[in-house]
């Protein structure tokens, strides 16, 4: 992680991502956690929490999109 992002501020908004989403992991239960944008952005599935989050950080620099509070979101899925 040797690469510093330039912070620009007050850039103008790219062609083709008008608006900026919201990131959030989405926590399904143990073994299956995601990121998901509301850009549109899907992460992959992860059996790590910490990897779907580091999804969600990674889009979020490169698309400069709003990390969720929180980041995480446990849903209750009924087996
Ligand atoms: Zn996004």
């Amino acid at each position: 992680m040797a690469v510093a992002l330039p912070i620009e501020v007050g850039d103008s908004p790219r062609p083709g991502c008008n608006e900026n989403g919201v990131v959030a992991v989405y926590k399904y239960g143990f073994g299956h956690s995601a990121a998901y944008c509301s850009c549109g952005w899907t992460g992959r599935r992860r059996h790590l929490k910490a990897a779907a989050e580091q999804d969600a950080w990674a889009h979020s620099m490169r698309e400069k999109c709003t990390i969720s509070v929180p980041l995480v979101i446990s849903t209750h899925r009924i087996a």
